[in-house]
């Protein structure tokens, strides 16, 4: 059946629907970018939470100023901005269809405007992408010299994008004497809130400075730490909403099963009482940050290159590989988990079953060549502050000096059995001149790329890198992983 209202009562029992009637929803909450992870995770907390009964007035209504976001329009506009979100279960795929969006603006920035200005919308929420924030790569301050960003600063009433609307919204709710609404970045990147308040207030600023104080001090933007992973949706996932669930949906959204959102409280006026849905609501989001960037990203990183050279494709499979599963967890236990400050009431190690499970999940199909992806930008975010800190620490590194050295011996080009790698990062080149400094002469001297940071000159990273290099070298990976693990 193709997905509208009028088919919702008919569905078969095993696909969830609303268990609320969505036209008592008022509209509470505008999200700018109905992307595919909107409708996967926050979409769903205030489909769970209408379900209760409660926060009836918290109803989103979906906006956008790219073409990516009116081609969504029309696709979710003729079945009444419903969406079919399949979770990939293991153990058996679910499907629901989400009710919480009842509206959505016109794709054009004046109507957008004209919707922010009015007094029920209370937050405004976004993921516009990490690319999204204008930052400076230099400085990692608001970059105003940007191109559209001068484009809407020459023409602040006629503005293009995303920063140019919100502070023109705000500005007319400030003369209308509406007390502004919350803004609630929810991409992934840290300290999210203050990213999206440095874009804001930065916009402002460069207009005139009692805007921007204006803004800096009456509005929140809470950070936020976000997580499930939604691939993108093609004729895969379309076909199988359509073949395993009956429904013709031109847009569903498949997911895994896990979700989590760690919220600042920080809403002056008001938010719907996510925390009866599983939003786990906390004074600073930092540590929670910390635990996914070291934990999960840092799991992420350390199991792509040795995954790799062993001939892996699906992370799936590289997980049902003991070798790489033990390598994960023994990295995990004796050198990750004890640098991140403990956080009361939360467990790393359930914290770390958790991510094994999500990376086992064959359901999800995610692929090592996507986690191996530029590594010079990914290693120095997920895995290098480790080493730095237990260096500072004194504490030995001679497993994450190991993974150093696993995605050094990828950079070389080829994999155990012989097979070329095709090395895809900004930074292939120093890479590939690394690796083969390092695995390819019999001088055995190498020097440390400057990709490395500070830890280029750190002579005790040196040595254990140099080490685990030398066996890889000598043994191959297999053996070097199973020495490892006897250590
Ligand atoms: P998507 O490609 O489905 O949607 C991207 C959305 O961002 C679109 O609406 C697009 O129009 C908008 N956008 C992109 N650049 C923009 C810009 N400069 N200004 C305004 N809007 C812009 O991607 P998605 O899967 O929905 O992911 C979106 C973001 O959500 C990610 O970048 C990430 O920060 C966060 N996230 C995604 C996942 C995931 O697994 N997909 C997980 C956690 C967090």
């Amino acid at each position: 059946q193709k997905l509208d209202k009028t088919v919702l009562n008919s569905l078969p029992d095993t696909i969830s629907r609303p268990a609320y009637d969505r036209a008592d929803l008022s509209p509470g909450i505008v999200h700018i970018g109905v992307g595919n992870f909107h409708r996967a995770h926050q979409a769903i907390y205030l489909d769970r939470l209408f379900s209760l009964g409660e926060g009836h007035d918290w109803a989103i209504v979906g906006a956008g100023l790219k073409p990516y976001d009116a081609a969504m329009r029309e696709r979710l506009k003729p079945q009444d901005w419903l969406t079919t979100v399949v979770e990939l279960d293991p153990k058996g795929l679910s499907a629901r269809i989400c009710g919480s969006m009842i509206d959505f603006v016109d794709v054009d920035p004046a109507a957008l405007i004209r919707r922010l200005v009015e007094p029920g919308i209370r937050i405004v929420s976004m993921t516009i992408t990490e690319g999204g924030y204008y930052v400076d790569a230099n400085t990692g301050g608001f970059d105003s010299g940007h191109p559209e960003i001068q484009a809407d600063l020459e023409n602040p009433d006629h503005p293009r994008t995303v920063f140019g609307v919100l502070v023109a919204a705000l500005m007319k709710r400030r003369a209308a004497g509406v007390a502004p609404f919350t803004v609630m970045s929810c991409d992934n990147l840290p300290e999210n809130g203050h990213m999206a308040k440095q874009a804001v207030v930065g916009f402002a600023r460069a207009l005139s400075a009692d805007a921007a104080d204006w803004i800096a001090e009456h509005v929140a933007f809470p950070n936020g730490m976000v997580d499930c992973i939604t691939p993108a949706t093609g004729d895969r996932e379309r076909n199988l909403v359509r073949d395993t669930f009956g429904i013709e949906d031109a847009a569903p959204v498949v997911c895994e099963p896990f979700r989590q959102w760690v919220l600042e409280d920080n809403f002056p006026t008001g938010r719907p009482a996510l925390e009866k849905v599983g939003v786990e609501f906390v004074r600073d989001v930092a540590p929670y940050e910390l635990m996914k960037l070291r934990i999960l990203n840092g799991g992420h990183a350390a199991i792509a290159y040795p995954s790799a050279l062993l001939g892996h494709y699906f992370v799936h499979d590289a997980m049902a590989d003991p070798l790489i599963r033990d390598f994960l967890r023994k990295l995990e236990e004796d050198e990750i988990l004890p640098t991140v400050p403990e956080i009361p009431g939360v467990s790393f190690d359930d914290y770390l079953t958790t991510i094994t499970e999500r990376f086992s999940n064959p359901a999800v199909g995610d692929t090592i060549p996507r986690l191996c992806l530029d590594g010079s930008n990914r290693q120095p975010k997920f895995i290098l502050p480790t080493i730095q800190d237990r260096l500072d620490r004194g504490l030995p590194i001679k497993g994450l000096a190991l993974e150093t050295a696993l995605w050094c011996r990828y950079c070389l080009g080829t994999d155990e059995a012989g097979n070329a790698i095709r090395l895809e990062d900004d930074n292939a080149g120093k890479l590939s001149a690394w690796a083969a400094s390092v695995y390819d002469t019999s001088s055995g001297e190498f020097e440390m790329p400057d990709l490395l940071g500070n830890l280029a000159c750190e002579p005790a990273f040196f040595q254990a890198f140099r080490e685990a290099a030398r066996t890889i070298a000598t043994l191959g990976v297999t053996e070097t992983l199973k020495a490892y693990l006897k250590g």
